[in-house]
């Protein structure tokens, strides 16, 4: 693959679309070469033509063998798509379904994409809590989890970007999305990809 792949992942609700949006204008800015590819759109795109889902948070409540199927394709499209320049890939380490944590970025997933960086975004687990809130009516995260189930699932989602970096050699970069201070995250990502 010609250029930098870079993955960024964190907990549903933490910013990753909106840091990604910002690294966008400021990678434009400085006349940065690269493109932005989103699993989830890739993913929700399969589900629509097959009839499985009507929008993109009913993904993992499917079956996870369905999602696996959904997933394996996804990755092939976007392994071809990203053989061409720079790619900030926007996706999830860790998935919660409804039979247990399941990963994101397996190895077949993982070896197809061949990331330089896996950056996991994150933030204060309220902060989360109120993006999550924010955000009701346009997705549903699950709005009911704690401060403290929120840190859990940020550590699961640690453990398990951890774990795609070893299986890849990829570097884990941590990120923290503060309030109102997505550009400065976004700041951190464009700087991998220069
Ligand atoms: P998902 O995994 O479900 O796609 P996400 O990580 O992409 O979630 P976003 O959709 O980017 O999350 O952001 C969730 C909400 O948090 C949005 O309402 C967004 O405007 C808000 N938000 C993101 N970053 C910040 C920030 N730094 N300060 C304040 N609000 C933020
Ligand atoms: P997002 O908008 O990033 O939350 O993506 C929508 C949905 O796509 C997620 O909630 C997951 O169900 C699914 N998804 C995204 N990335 C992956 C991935 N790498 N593996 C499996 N499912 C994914
Ligand atoms: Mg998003």
């Amino acid at each position: 693959m010609a250029g930098k792949v870079v993955v960024v992942v964190g907990v549903p609700g933490v910013g990753k679309t909106t840091v990604i949006n910002e690294a966008v204008r400021q990678a434009k800015e400085a006349g940065l070469q690269f493109q932005v590819l989103n699993f989830g759109d890739v993913m929700l795109e399969l589900a629509l033509s097959q009839g499985l889902v009507e929008n993109r948070d009913e993904i993992r409540k499917l079956r996870v063998d369905t999602q696996m199927a959904l997933q394996a394709e996804a990755a092939r499209d976007i392994a071809k798509r990203a053989s061409s320049s720079s790619v900030i890939l926007d996706t999830h380490a860790i998935i919660k379904t409804s039979q247990g944590y399941w990963p994101g970025l397996p190895e077949p997933v993982v070896k197809a994409l061949h990331p330089n960086h896996i950056v996991v975004v994150e933030a204060d687990p309220q902060a989360v809590i109120s993006r999550r809130a924010k955000d009701q009516g346009i997705r549903n995260r699950s709005d009911d989890l704690t401060a403290e189930e929120l840190r859990f699932t940020m550590e699961v989602n640690r453990q398990a970007a951890i774990s795609s970096a070893v299986l890849s050699g990829a570097s884990v970069v941590f990120v923290k999305n503060e309030e109102g201070k997505a550009g400065e995250a976004a700041a951190q990502i464009v700087a991998l990809i220069k």
